[in-house]
């Protein structure tokens, strides 16, 4: 594990062991860590100066070698079905977007966070927007937290689900994310439940067998698209090095291991993934894996040819893969009138 980071990085960009590094570096015992990250994360305080039980020399200290910078409200946008799109900006200037989506009845109200890993992408798939800016740095433990502190925050109410399902790859920023997880899922803070949490992956592989083996119950899924090498390749350049073989077989171990199913995502793409060719091969990688298949119909961005598949279609996977035994949903995004749908979040203002 590597513990370097930026004399003078903002706590905010550092990970737990980064953060255990810095205090042992000002001499610090170690129960300092989870007071500091209590206040941060919990109490959420905006300032050293709140932190009553940590010495006057370290809040100086830290002030000074980590600072506390918030982030901001560049933008916020509601759309008619009550959904929000938030586009926060960093310590840097950068900015990354965040969806709240409130649903559920007025005895059970949800209110579902999708964040962001990555300001960017580097996977480069052909149909989301995020991929089309290219990837431009990876997102901090606390810059995470803060995206589902301040949606709570603007909604007043508490966020009862997460998704990673914002702008980046969450396994090609591990560690920050899973350290985000475990604090958001800490009962005695946030207390997000494990099972309200999804972690979507374009599919790497190494980070699927790190998940498998996480003591938490957090909820896989895997952004599928395609089933068939060559065509996923061209569709999901980034993931060529990840073959659906390997893929396969690292689904299958995460099953016997955490005796939880898998998602499999399926964006529908008229002519493009939506062939008989594409069903027969997305059944045959169904086959014995136990698995849930939500099919989306592809939101439409920018500059793009890429077209939705017709609900015929639509319908038509559905009852073949009930046919065989696999559960099988359509999933429609909310927020596309305010571009906050599924792959239409990017980096850029404006
Ligand atoms: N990088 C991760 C998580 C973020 S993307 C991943 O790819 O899984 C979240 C989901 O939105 C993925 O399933 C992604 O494939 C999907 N998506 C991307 N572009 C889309 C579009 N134009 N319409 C609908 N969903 C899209
Ligand atoms: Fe990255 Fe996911 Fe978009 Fe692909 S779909 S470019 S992996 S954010």
């Amino acid at each position: 594990m590597h513990t370097m980071s930026n004399a003078n990085a903002p706590i905010y960009t550092r990970s737990t062991a980064q953060i255990t590094a810095l205090l042992a570096d000002l001499g610090q015992p170690k129960f300092r860590l989870n007071q500091l990250l209590d206040w941060l994360y919990v109490r959420q305080a905006k300032s050293y100066d709140e932190m009553t039980n940590l010495p006057i020399p370290l809040r100086e200290q830290l002030a000074k070698a980590a600072p506390i910078v918030p982030l901001t409200i560049d933008d916020r946008r509601v759309s008619a079905d009550g959904t929000r799109k938030y586009l926060f900006a960093l310590h840097d200037g950068l900015v990354v977007e965040t969806v709240g989506i409130p649903s559920g009845s007025a005895d059970a109200p949800r209110l579902t966070v999708c964040f962001s890993t990555q300001v960017g992408c580097a996977m480069g798939c052909a149909f989301c927007a995020t991929g089309e800016e290219g990837f431009t740095r990876n997102l901090g433990m606390g810059e995470i937290i803060c995206q589902v502190l301040e949606v709570q925050r603007d909604f007043g109410c508490r966020v009862t689900n997460l998704v990673a399902m914002g702008q980046g790859e969450p396994f090609a920023n591990y560690e920050m994310v899973l350290d985000a997880l475990r604090v958001l899922n800490n009962p005695k803070g946030i207390a997000i439940g494990a099972r309200k949490i999804t972690v979507s992956t374009s599919g790497i592989i190494s980070g699927i067998r790190k998940f498998a083996a996480e003591p938490q119950q957090f909820t896989l899924a895997v952004s599928l698209h395609c089933a068939r090498q060559a065509e996923r390749n061209l569709m999901m350049p980034g993931l060529a090095g990840q073959p659906l073989r390997e893929l396969r077989g690292a689904l299958f171990d995460y099953v016997q291991a955490t005796n939880r199913r898998v998602t499999l995502e399926y964006l529908m793409m008229a002519g493009t993934n939506d062939r008989d060719e594409d069903l027969e091969a997305l059944l045959a990688f169904c086959d014995g894996l136990l698995c849930h298949v939500n099919l989306l119909p592809l939101n439409p961005i920018a500059h793009s040819a890429l077209k939705p598949s017709k609900d015929a279609t639509i319908a038509r996977w559905i009852e073949a893969l009930e046919g065989v035994g696999v559960e099988a949903t359509v999933r429609r995004s909310r927020g596309s009138d305010i571009q906050g749908a599924c792959g239409q979040l990017k980096n850029a203002r404006g």
